[in-house]
């Protein structure tokens, strides 16, 4: 075993394997694969090796196309077969809502470049002649699915990597890592200690053990998970091997294996294993069989493929495998933890694992994970994701892996867990809580009298008319929202603005002032936009996305000077309240000795005020199109806060409104919103961010690439259409056609009320982005035409912001 490399990656399961692969592919060839027995050791070796390519976040389903595509390449270049059965697959539905679900399928697949085509029942049928037809009103059928040899894959990307210039040593169980002053690190194994710069933690069912050698706990935790294997069909000899199902009302997935069908379920009642350490003797076994826990989907199953009831079952598999609480993988660069990375999590390996490999070896190599694998980054979770939380979550997650999740559906484990200080008296309210992070927060607020419940739906919902009230209240009056669920950050010391000029693309505004600031990486990607509003010379309150905390920490870490300046997360501690509308400053003002006229407080100022006995930090801006007041305070003042805002807003109709009407605002204001308008696949002249670039301002982080952008004009625009919708409104990923081609997605979208219009913002080719007619956006499978405003449908001036 070589005693310094250049990476030493732990674990030699598919993950571990495809990491080296990788490495080696992208240069780096003084790597070092360590493995506690054999490989495949862990969750591998049982799989059932299905693959697909559909997957909810299409960023990951494009690397799942990548996955797939690369077999080819590995055994090529290995000599190793993986075992590859493109057979094809169907995804059968058997209720209304699962049509729909579909059709979304369908159609987001359009601009992925897949073929999945609807089917009907008798269609699907004759592709498949085990199932019975009338328990199904449709299907889709795709021909890129299939299963591989979960040995195979893993020999060939092992086998392809040492081809490349990598080291597999065996049966070494690391036992420790230790990191040096200098950031590299001592990989402490059974036959020695390798000195390595970098450190993979690949270790699958241990990774959260190998976390634990540095102190980092991983929001991962390993469920049972059965499959069995019938004996031999008589009438499956000799035939075309049978197609991939999985059949979402029995919750199972089905494929042929040799002359038997593979059956496996995702069972509502799943069981977490080892949900505190997973034991290093674990070697290549199963767990006991619990055939009773699957037997409700199984039932199902044989009604609904009944010649598999007389089949007898050959085998029955229970083996663990690991998942995050939302079910994608954890990649990336570990937060404090220099030259420190994970790629685990990985629920999908042989769809995954591929793309997982490429990003993080990119990320490795070239600084960039070289596409936007928000979905995977370890970074979209906080300290917030213990161990008990990751427990209920994962659970949630695995039993509802066969349901559909509806667009406003607010998912019931591990809550209500954090709450602000005016829960209860939002609660009195009649508030319907969101989610976020695990912090609740107000989405909208239900007549007085009748449940605090949204009906899950993918159309319009009973919130419709409720939500319309808000926007009104907000655009004719006063509204008041919490605002508490944004990430903030403290700025200070001698060299803030220094540094925030270099990381920020935009100005850093003068002291009192509020500046927009997108935030870019080398490659003049979109990485953050926030709020950056100045207090004094040396201290700024930084305003962002809360679900991206640790993803902007990892960053301003990465590029914070040794003194000079300190970045302080503080989202807990301050929280918020914002109000909004043509009456907020008269409500505000009676609050506050600070003259708030236009004159004195213009649009995008920022003071320390006491608002009453309160000590705040006010900001006037505005996310709603109205003007408005964003009001920060340390937690213990918020309940006073609210009812001082409500006090002095009793005679100007002030009334609580909620994330929902927020949102149909800033869409009715075409203002975008991170993760959704914004991430790192787009470019800030693309997403119309260019007028808070400052080109001229000298050097920041991606400005060559920005000045590049802007002179090329970027691929694609940012656009917002008016959808001649019918119950349905935009969510996000449709495609927007032009005429007979699809030439972009929806991003984000929602009923804009008080224009009366349904909206959606997304980005097109820049060939039609100034096209005004001829756009359609699809809806449930419906092309429905929309036509694109050049500019805001309200208030494209800003007046009203700005008045
Ligand atoms: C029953 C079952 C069916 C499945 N079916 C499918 C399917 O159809 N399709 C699909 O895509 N996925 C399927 N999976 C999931 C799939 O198995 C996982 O996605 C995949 O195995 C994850 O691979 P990994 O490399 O991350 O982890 P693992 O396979 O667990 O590999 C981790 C490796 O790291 C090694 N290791 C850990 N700690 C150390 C250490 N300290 N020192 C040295 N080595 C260490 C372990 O020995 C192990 O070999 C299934 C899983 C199960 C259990």
């Amino acid at each position: 075993m070589r005693n310094h490399v250049q990476v030493a990656v732990i674990g030699g399961g598919v993950v571990g394997a495809s990491v080296l692969y990788h490495l080696t592919k992208a240069g780096w060839k003084d790597v070092l694969l360590i493995e506690r027995a054999e490989l495949t050791s862990g969750s591998t070796w049982h799989a059932a090796g299905g693959m697909h390519t559909v997957n909810g976040d299409p960023n990951v389903a494009k690397l799942q196309q990548y996955t797939i595509e690369l077999y080819k390449e590995i055994e090529q270049i290995s000599g190793v077969s993986c075992g590859v059965h493109i057979t094809g697959g169907l995804m059968l539905a058997g209720t209304p809502e699962r049509v729909d679900w579909l059709r979304m399928a369908q159609a987001r697949g359009r601009y992925l470049g897949m073929d999945l085509q609807l089917i009907t029942p008798a269609e699907a049928r004759n592709m498949y002649p085990l199932l019975d037809e009338k328990h199904f009103l449709g299907a889709i059928y795709d021909p890129i699915e299939g299963h591989v040899d979960p040995y195979g894959v893993t020999h060939a990307y092992a086998k392809s990597a040492q081809i490349g210039g990598a080291e597999v040593v065996r049966q070494n169980r690391v036992l420790d890592t230790k990191q040096r002053a200098d950031g590299t690190w001592d990989v402490i194994t059974e036959k020695g200690t390798v000195h390595a710069e970098h450190v993979v933690n690949a270790g699958g069912l241990w990774a959260r053990e190998v976390g634990r050698f540095v102190g980092l706990e991983l929001p991962i935790l390993a469920m049972e998970h059965q499959y069995f294997i019938t004996e031999d069909l008589p009438e499956l000899k000799g035939q075309k091997e049978l197609l991939h199902v999985i059949d979402f009302e029995a919750e199972i997935y089905m494929r042929q294996e040799r002359q038997g069908m593979l059956l496996g379920t995702y069972e509502r009642a799943g069981v977490p294993w080892s949900p505190r350490t997973t034991p290093w003797d674990f070697g290549q076994d199963l767990l006991p069989n619990d055939l009773e826990r699957i037997a409700p989907s199984v039932s199902v199953a044989f009604e609904h493929f009944p010649r598999l009831e007389s089949a007898g079952i050959k085998k029955v598999v229970n083996g663990p495998f690991t998942f995050a609480p939302d079910g994608n993988p954890l990649v990336g660069p570990v937060k404090g933890l220099k030259n420190y990375w994970v790629a685990c999590g990985v629920m999908a390996g042989f769809s995954q694992g591929g793309g997982v490999g490429l990003s993080l070896a990119n990320w490795m190599v070239e600084g960039d994970p070289g596409a936007d694998i928000w979905a995977m980054d370890v970074a979209r979770y906080g300290d917030w994701a213990n161990r008990p939380y990751t427990n209920a979550k994962v659970r949630e997650n695995y039993s509802r892996r066969f349901r559909i999740r509806f667009p406003n559906e607010e998912l019931e484990a591990a809550r209500p867990l954090r709450t602000t200080p005016i829960y209860e008296k939002l609660q009195a309210e009649n508030a319907v809580f969101g989610d976020y992070c695990t912090l609740e927060h107000p989405l909208w607020f239900a007549p007085k009298g009748s449940p605090a419940r949204e009906d899950a739906t993918f159309r319009r919902s009973n919130a419709h008319p409720h939500v319309a009230g808000e926007c009104r209240a907000v655009r004719e009056g006063c509204g008041l929202i919490e605002i508490s669920n944004y990430g903030k950050f403290e700025i200070t010391g001698p060299k803030a603005a220094e540094w925030l000029s270099k990381i920020m693309a935009c100005k850093v505004p003068a002291v009192g002032r509020i500046a927009l600031s997108p935030m870019l990486n080398e490659r003049g990607r979109l990485i953050g936009d926030f709020t950056m509003c100045r207090v004094s010379e040396d201290r700024f309150f930084v305003v962002g996305t809360y679900a991206a905390e640790v993803f902007y920490l990892r960053w301003f870490e990465k590029h914070l000077p040794p003194s000079g300046v300190s970045v302080r997360p503080c989202a807990m501690e301050y929280l918020g309240l914002s109000v909004a509308g043509p009456k907020s400053r008269d409500v505000l003002q009676k609050l506050v000795d600070h003259d708030l006229s236009t004159a004195a407080f213009p649009f995008m100022s920022f003071a320390q005020l006491d608002v009453g006995m309160i000590p705040a930090l006010v900001g006037r801006v505005s996310f709603t199109g109205e003007m408005g007041y964003e009001i920060w305070v340390t937690s213990e003042y918020l309940r006073s806060l609210y009812d001082l805002l409500h006090e002095a807003g009793n005679g100007h109709g002030l009334r609580n409104f909620g994330g929902r009407a927020l949102n149909s605002l800033r869409l009715e204001k075409s203002f975008g919103n991170w993760a959704r308008e914004f991430r790192p696949i787009y470019g800030p002249y693309e997403a119309g961010l260019g007028r808070f670039v400052h080109l001229d301002k000298g050097e920041f982080i991606g400005r060559a690439a920005a000045a590049a952008e802007k002179a090329s004009g970027g691929v694609r625009k940012l656009v917002t259409l008016a959808v001649d919708a019918r119950d349905a409104d935009a969510i996000g990923d449709e495609p927007i056609w032009h005429g007979d081609k699809v030439v972009g997605w929806v991003t984000s979208g929602g009923y804009g009320h008080c224009v009366g219009k349904s909206i959606a913002l997304g980005y097109v080719y820049n060939a039609v982005a100034n096209e005004i007619s001829g756009f359609a956006v699809e809806l449930m499978g419906e092309k429905r035409a929309a036509v694109r405003s050049a500019e805001a449908l309200y208030d494209p001036k800003g007046l009203r912001m700005r008045a």
